[in-house]
Protein backbone atom coordinates (compact mmCIF):
# COMPACT_ATOMS: atom_id res chain seq x y z
CA UNK A 1 0.00 0.00 0.00
CA UNK A 2 3.09 2.41 0.89
CA UNK A 3 4.09 3.34 -2.47
CA UNK A 4 5.57 6.72 -1.59
CA UNK A 5 8.51 8.38 -3.76
CA UNK A 6 11.19 8.95 -1.58
CA UNK A 7 13.14 11.89 -3.62
CA UNK A 8 9.83 13.92 -3.94
CA UNK A 9 11.06 17.62 -2.43
CA UNK A 10 9.73 18.36 0.69
CA UNK A 11 7.97 22.04 1.11
CA UNK A 12 9.19 23.49 4.34
CA UNK A 13 7.01 22.91 7.71
CA UNK A 14 5.54 19.91 6.15
CA UNK A 15 5.74 16.49 8.36
CA UNK A 16 7.67 13.74 7.13
CA UNK A 17 6.05 11.13 5.60
CA UNK A 18 3.04 13.63 4.04
CA UNK A 19 2.70 13.16 0.79
CA UNK A 20 1.06 15.92 -1.35
CA UNK A 21 -1.74 14.12 -3.38
CA UNK A 22 -3.72 17.01 -5.60
CA UNK A 23 -1.63 20.02 -5.79
CA UNK A 24 0.24 21.55 -8.03
CA UNK A 25 4.08 21.53 -7.69
CA UNK A 26 5.77 24.87 -6.36
CA UNK A 27 8.16 26.13 -9.38
CA UNK A 28 9.15 29.47 -10.27
CA UNK A 29 7.54 29.71 -13.60
CA UNK A 30 9.04 31.64 -16.87
CA UNK A 31 6.91 34.62 -18.25
CA UNK A 32 6.04 32.73 -21.33
CA UNK A 33 5.08 29.82 -19.07
CA UNK A 34 2.96 32.34 -17.36
CA UNK A 35 1.08 33.71 -20.62
CA UNK A 36 0.18 30.03 -21.89
CA UNK A 37 -1.28 29.40 -18.21
CA UNK A 38 -5.11 30.76 -19.46
CA UNK A 39 -4.57 28.56 -22.56
CA UNK A 40 -3.42 25.55 -20.69
CA UNK A 41 -6.08 25.82 -18.32
CA UNK A 42 -8.69 25.84 -20.96
CA UNK A 43 -7.74 23.22 -21.95
CA UNK A 44 -7.30 21.23 -19.16
CA UNK A 45 -10.55 21.95 -18.26
CA UNK A 46 -12.47 21.44 -21.54
CA UNK A 47 -10.45 17.69 -21.53
CA UNK A 48 -11.91 16.97 -18.04
CA UNK A 49 -15.40 18.38 -18.99
CA UNK A 50 -15.42 15.80 -21.89
CA UNK A 51 -14.69 13.12 -19.95
CA UNK A 52 -16.88 13.89 -17.06
CA UNK A 53 -19.35 13.72 -20.33
CA UNK A 54 -18.27 10.48 -20.90
CA UNK A 55 -19.36 9.17 -18.13
CA UNK A 56 -17.45 7.71 -15.13
CA UNK A 57 -13.89 10.03 -14.21
CA UNK A 58 -11.04 8.51 -15.25
CA UNK A 59 -9.21 10.24 -12.37
CA UNK A 60 -6.17 8.65 -12.52
CA UNK A 61 -5.34 10.72 -15.29
CA UNK A 62 -5.83 13.50 -14.26
CA UNK A 63 -4.72 13.64 -10.86
CA UNK A 64 -1.10 14.62 -9.11
CA UNK A 65 -1.15 11.63 -7.19
CA UNK A 66 -0.25 9.35 -10.16
CA UNK A 67 2.38 11.00 -10.08
CA UNK A 68 3.63 9.58 -6.75
CA UNK A 69 1.16 6.04 -6.74
CA UNK A 70 1.69 3.96 -9.47
CA UNK A 71 -2.18 2.76 -11.17
CA UNK A 72 -3.77 0.82 -9.45
CA UNK A 73 -6.15 -0.44 -12.62
CA UNK A 74 -9.35 0.13 -10.43
CA UNK A 75 -11.96 2.90 -10.50
CA UNK A 76 -11.46 5.81 -8.16
CA UNK A 77 -9.23 7.09 -6.11
CA UNK A 78 -5.91 5.79 -4.34
CA UNK A 79 -6.94 3.49 -1.66
CA UNK A 80 -6.80 3.93 1.80
CA UNK A 81 -6.51 1.30 4.64
CA UNK A 82 -6.62 1.90 8.32
CA UNK A 83 -4.90 -0.96 10.93
CA UNK A 84 -6.77 -1.24 13.74
CA UNK A 85 -5.09 -2.45 17.17
CA UNK A 86 -5.08 -2.95 20.95
CA UNK A 87 -7.95 -3.69 23.26
CA UNK A 88 -11.13 -6.05 22.62
CA UNK A 89 -12.14 -7.62 19.31
CA UNK A 90 -15.30 -6.34 20.03
CA UNK A 91 -13.34 -2.80 21.08
CA UNK A 92 -11.79 -3.53 17.56
CA UNK A 93 -15.12 -4.04 15.57
CA UNK A 94 -16.87 -1.31 17.11
CA UNK A 95 -13.91 1.20 16.23
CA UNK A 96 -14.39 0.08 12.67
CA UNK A 97 -18.06 0.08 12.30
CA UNK A 98 -17.69 3.71 13.81
CA UNK A 99 -15.13 4.79 11.05
CA UNK A 100 -17.23 3.10 8.48
CA UNK A 101 -19.97 4.92 9.49
CA UNK A 102 -18.65 8.32 10.01
CA UNK A 103 -16.72 8.19 6.19
CA UNK A 104 -19.55 6.40 4.07
CA UNK A 105 -20.07 9.28 1.80
CA UNK A 106 -16.29 8.86 0.64
CA UNK A 107 -16.12 5.24 -0.35
CA UNK A 108 -20.19 4.24 -1.31
CA UNK A 109 -19.71 4.48 -4.92
CA UNK A 110 -23.32 5.65 -6.84
CA UNK A 111 -25.73 3.61 -8.29
CA UNK A 112 -25.27 3.94 -12.36
CA UNK A 113 -28.78 4.99 -13.83
CA UNK A 114 -30.55 2.63 -15.96
CA UNK A 115 -33.52 0.21 -15.61
CA UNK A 116 -31.89 -3.54 -14.56
CA UNK A 117 -28.96 -1.76 -13.66
CA UNK A 118 -27.75 -2.68 -9.96
CA UNK A 119 -24.00 -1.66 -10.77
CA UNK A 120 -21.95 1.20 -9.18
CA UNK A 121 -20.18 3.76 -10.24
CA UNK A 122 -16.50 3.90 -8.27
CA UNK A 123 -14.94 6.38 -10.33
CA UNK A 124 -15.62 9.34 -7.62
CA UNK A 125 -14.96 7.22 -4.68
CA UNK A 126 -12.13 6.57 -2.21
CA UNK A 127 -11.72 2.67 -1.69
CA UNK A 128 -10.99 1.88 2.08
CA UNK A 129 -9.70 -1.53 3.67
CA UNK A 130 -9.50 -2.23 7.01
CA UNK A 131 -7.83 -5.01 9.00
CA UNK A 132 -6.75 -5.55 12.44
CA UNK A 133 -3.01 -5.63 13.44
CA UNK A 134 -3.49 -9.44 15.78
CA UNK A 135 -5.60 -10.54 12.46
CA UNK A 136 -2.76 -10.32 10.41
CA UNK A 137 -0.53 -11.82 12.71
CA UNK A 138 -2.84 -14.78 13.57
CA UNK A 139 -3.19 -15.22 9.60
CA UNK A 140 -0.68 -18.25 8.05
CA UNK A 141 -0.64 -16.19 5.07
CA UNK A 142 0.16 -12.81 7.15
CA UNK A 143 -0.88 -9.86 5.29
CA UNK A 144 -1.21 -11.95 2.19
CA UNK A 145 -4.02 -13.66 3.69
CA UNK A 146 -7.90 -12.92 3.78
CA UNK A 147 -7.58 -10.26 6.81
CA UNK A 148 -8.69 -7.04 4.82
CA UNK A 149 -12.18 -5.78 4.73
CA UNK A 150 -13.42 -3.57 2.26
CA UNK A 151 -15.34 -0.83 3.73
CA UNK A 152 -19.01 -1.23 2.48
CA UNK A 153 -19.05 -4.75 2.72
CA UNK A 154 -18.96 -7.52 5.32
CA UNK A 155 -16.51 -10.17 4.21
CA UNK A 156 -12.62 -10.59 5.09
CA UNK A 157 -10.66 -11.20 1.95
CA UNK A 158 -7.43 -10.98 0.47
CA UNK A 159 -6.18 -7.59 -0.42
CA UNK A 160 -6.64 -7.87 -3.89
CA UNK A 161 -10.15 -9.25 -3.62
CA UNK A 162 -10.98 -6.29 -1.29
CA UNK A 163 -9.45 -3.50 -3.87
CA UNK A 164 -11.86 -5.18 -6.80
CA UNK A 165 -15.05 -3.66 -7.76
CA UNK A 166 -16.64 -7.00 -9.13
CA UNK A 167 -19.73 -4.79 -8.99
CA UNK A 168 -18.39 -1.73 -10.65
CA UNK A 169 -17.62 -0.66 -13.83
CA UNK A 170 -16.71 -4.40 -15.30
CA UNK A 171 -20.15 -5.81 -14.19
CA UNK A 172 -21.57 -2.49 -15.82
CA UNK A 173 -20.41 -3.47 -19.46
CA UNK A 174 -22.06 -6.82 -19.23
CA UNK A 175 -25.27 -4.95 -17.85
CA UNK A 176 -25.68 -2.44 -19.97
CA UNK A 177 -25.13 -4.41 -22.98
CA UNK A 178 -28.01 -6.80 -21.38
CA UNK A 179 -29.92 -3.95 -20.93
CA UNK A 180 -29.50 -2.99 -24.33
CA UNK A 181 -30.59 -6.81 -25.81
CA UNK A 182 -33.82 -6.44 -23.94
CA UNK A 183 -34.98 -2.94 -25.21
CA UNK A 184 -34.27 -4.26 -28.41
CA UNK A 185 -36.32 -7.10 -27.87
CA UNK A 186 -39.08 -5.08 -26.33
CA UNK A 187 -39.16 -2.53 -29.32
CA UNK A 188 -39.03 -5.70 -31.43
CA UNK A 189 -42.03 -7.03 -29.78
CA UNK A 190 -44.06 -4.35 -29.64
CA UNK A 191 -43.15 -3.07 -33.75
CA UNK A 192 -44.33 -6.89 -33.95
CA UNK A 193 -47.78 -6.72 -32.06
CA UNK A 194 -48.20 -3.29 -34.36
CA UNK A 195 -47.86 -5.73 -37.72
CA UNK A 196 -51.41 -4.99 -40.12
CA UNK A 197 -52.81 -9.21 -40.61
CA UNK A 198 -54.42 -9.72 -44.53
CA UNK A 199 -57.73 -9.54 -44.39
CA UNK A 200 -58.43 -12.38 -46.81
CA UNK A 201 -55.76 -15.10 -45.39
CA UNK A 202 -55.16 -13.73 -41.89
CA UNK A 203 -50.79 -13.69 -42.92
CA UNK A 204 -48.69 -11.26 -41.32
CA UNK A 205 -47.23 -8.35 -43.49
CA UNK A 206 -43.92 -8.51 -44.64
CA UNK A 207 -41.63 -5.37 -43.81
CA UNK A 208 -42.18 -4.94 -47.71
CA UNK A 209 -45.57 -4.85 -47.79
CA UNK A 210 -45.78 -3.00 -44.59
CA UNK A 211 -43.76 0.05 -45.30
CA UNK A 212 -45.59 0.00 -48.99
CA UNK A 213 -49.05 0.67 -47.59
CA UNK A 214 -47.31 3.45 -45.23
CA UNK A 215 -46.25 4.91 -48.20
CA UNK A 216 -49.00 5.01 -50.47
CA UNK A 217 -52.24 5.00 -47.74
CA UNK A 218 -53.93 5.69 -50.82
CA UNK A 219 -53.50 2.35 -52.72
CA UNK A 220 -56.95 -0.31 -53.16
CA UNK A 221 -56.87 -3.19 -50.77
CA UNK A 222 -54.33 -2.14 -48.82
CA UNK A 223 -55.76 -5.04 -46.30
CA UNK A 224 -54.02 -7.82 -48.38
CA UNK A 225 -50.73 -9.12 -48.01
CA UNK A 226 -48.59 -9.36 -50.95
CA UNK A 227 -49.83 -13.37 -52.27
CA UNK A 228 -53.05 -12.25 -51.77
CA UNK A 229 -53.06 -8.59 -53.81
CA UNK A 230 -51.68 -10.61 -57.02
CA UNK A 231 -53.92 -13.40 -56.65
CA UNK A 232 -56.79 -10.58 -57.06
CA UNK A 233 -55.14 -8.94 -59.48
CA UNK A 234 -55.17 -12.18 -61.61
CA UNK A 235 -58.95 -13.31 -60.54
CA UNK A 236 -59.41 -9.35 -61.76
CA UNK A 237 -57.30 -10.14 -64.63
CA UNK A 238 -59.45 -13.38 -65.72
CA UNK A 239 -62.77 -12.20 -65.06
CA UNK A 240 -62.41 -8.84 -67.12
CA UNK A 241 -60.72 -11.27 -69.89
CA UNK A 242 -63.74 -13.58 -69.45
CA UNK A 243 -66.00 -10.61 -70.05
CA UNK A 244 -64.28 -9.20 -73.00
CA UNK A 245 -64.52 -12.98 -74.76
CA UNK A 246 -68.38 -13.24 -73.59
CA UNK A 247 -68.81 -9.73 -75.33
CA UNK A 248 -66.91 -10.14 -78.07
CA UNK A 249 -68.69 -13.45 -78.63
CA UNK A 250 -71.99 -12.09 -78.21
CA UNK A 251 -70.95 -9.31 -80.22
CA UNK A 252 -70.10 -11.57 -82.74
CA UNK A 253 -73.35 -13.88 -82.28
CA UNK A 254 -75.28 -10.75 -83.02
CA UNK A 255 -73.32 -10.06 -86.36
CA UNK A 256 -74.00 -13.51 -87.35
CA UNK A 257 -77.83 -12.88 -86.88
CA UNK A 258 -77.77 -9.75 -88.68
CA UNK A 259 -76.52 -11.25 -92.01
CA UNK A 260 -78.58 -14.60 -91.48
CA UNK A 261 -81.52 -11.98 -91.34
CA UNK A 262 -80.39 -9.70 -94.09
CA UNK A 263 -79.86 -13.28 -96.20
CA UNK A 264 -83.27 -14.37 -95.23
CA UNK A 265 -84.55 -11.66 -96.75
CA UNK A 266 -83.23 -11.37 -99.83
CA UNK A 267 -84.15 -15.24 -100.04
CA UNK A 268 -87.11 -14.08 -99.99
CA UNK A 269 -87.44 -11.53 -102.80
CA UNK A 270 -85.20 -13.01 -104.86
ZN1 LIG B 1 -53.28 -12.86 -47.61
Amino acid sequence: MSCSQEDQERESGEPAGWQPVCKRPRKPKAKAAKKKEPREQRRRSQEAAKRRAFGGVKVHDFRLWPRIYPATGHEGYVPLTFVFTGKTVAQRESRMRRLEQAIRCYFAGTLYAGGGITTVDYNQSVPVVVTELERITADRDGAAGKVWRRLGRDEWQTLIEALDNPDGDRLYVVQAEQARRRQKEREAAAREAKRPMCGRCGAKFTDERWRSIRHYPAQQHRELCDPCLTEHREQVQAEQAARRQAEEAAAREAAEAEARKGRGLFGRRG
